[in-house]
């Protein structure tokens, strides 16, 4: 099936594998006579959708049987303000800013508690991450709050922080929205990781929160029941009516990654994808990615024409070419590609061949 590279920063391109399996079941699910979206949440048909995807999913991350997996609704965003309700215990917290998400994050979670500033790289344009063994950690935070990916500035954390060895025993929140499934996650470092599924699962609506058992059953009295992660964690993520398509979706997307070989063969496809667009735009004099190569993301690859009054004629190329919402974000401007799992390495062959003949035309 030919169609167009789709480069979006989520929602964003799902494998067409997944695409073609959910049209097929569209009107009959499995001979059940329904479609997914029309099944009860509580019949057995949707259970076993449902215990399936939990359960592909915490084979493919390989969690932990100590951690829970919700699925929930509100995005990345209501995420930053059930985290602190469910985990600040009416304390304080630390905050690593490294970009617009972490920046939001952190805006959100005063309304709820005391949030510090423990390390930030606003000085920096977000071109860089501060290294862990300076960030100024308080003791007694009843978390950490670091944004492993920052999808609009391209930052991401090829390693997750230790904070065990920067002598704070505090759990370590991840936002992972914009690189889950990218790579493995190491939960000895961890202890919430959330995310929404629009970018790297499947449709949005979904948000998949990963999280430590010890740090269920602490919720804020005014945390809405439906947010409470007790409550979710109890009822199976069926206190109220799931995102029931969403699952399905998100769930067809973990068996697709699995029969490409999981987490580690799917790191690597991604590091080589990442590296065929930095390596073209490093030996170029023509576009320019200003972030530090240590810390760049392979997900979110912001770039600039030097001359940005080409932008709009690169775009339009490119569209006719079939490559599609390179548009970077309004607030950084130029391009962004974002080169998700379901992205072939083929796509960003035929970014790169693109942006080459872009550049000669323009000579
Ligand atoms: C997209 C994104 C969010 C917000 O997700 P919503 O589903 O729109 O709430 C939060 N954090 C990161 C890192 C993101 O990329």
């Amino acid at each position: 099936m030919n169609r167009p590279f789709n480069f979006s920063a989520g929602p964003a391109a799902i494998p067409v594998e997944v695409l073609q399996q959910a049209a097929a079941e569209m009107l009959d699910w499995h001979g059940s006579g329904m479609g997914v979206m029309e099944m009860s949440h509580r019949g057995k048909e949707f259970v076993l959708i449902c215990e399936a995807a939990e359960r592909d999913l915490r084979k493919l991350l390989a969690v932990p049987e100590n951690f829970r997996i919700l699925f929930m609704q509100g995005g990345g965003l209501a995420e930053n303000a059930i985290v602190p309700l469910n985990l600040s215990r009416g304390g304080h917290v630390d905050f690593v800013v490294t970009g617009s998400w972490s920046q939001k994050s952190l805006k959100e979670a005063r309304r709820y508690c005391t949030a510090h500033v423990a390390a930030s790289n606003e000085a920096d344009h977000h071109t860089r991450l501060p290294r862990p063994e300076t960030w100024a950690l308080n003791p007694g935070a009843a978390y950490v709050h670091v944004c492993t990916n920052e999808t609009i500035h391209g930052v991401e954390f090829h390693e997750l922080p230790d904070l065990k060895t920067l002598g704070c025993d505090a759990p370590l929140v991840i936002d992972f929205s914009s690189h889950v499934a990218s790579r493995p996650v190491d939960w000895s470092r961890v202890g919430l990781a959330f995310g929404g599924a629009q970018k790297n699962l499947g449709p949005a609506g979904l948000t998949l929160v990963v999280v430590r058992e010890d740090l269920i059953g602490h919720a804020l009295a005014v945390c809405p029941s439906a947010f409470d992660y007790q409550t979710v964690a109890d009822n199976r993520s069926m206190y109220n009516t799931p995102p029931t398509w969403s699952i399905y979706v998100a769930g067809l997307t973990f068996q697709w990654l699995l029969e490409q070989g999981g987490m580690a063969a799917i790191e690597q496809r991604n590091v080589a994808k990442a590296a065929l667009l930095y390596d073209f735009i490093d030996a170029s004099d023509f576009y320019v990615n200003k972030v530090e190569r240590d810390c760049r993301s392979r997900m979110n690859i912001p770039f600039f024409l030097k001359d940005a009054a080409r932008n709009d004629a690169f775009l339009t190329g490119a569209a006719a070419r079939g490559l599609l919402q390179l548009r970077g974000h309004k607030s950084v401007g130029g391009m962004r590609a974002s080169i998700y799992n379901a992205m072939p390495l083929a796509g960003v062959q035929a970014l790169v061949d693109y942006m080459r003949e872009f550049e000669k035309s323009q000579a």
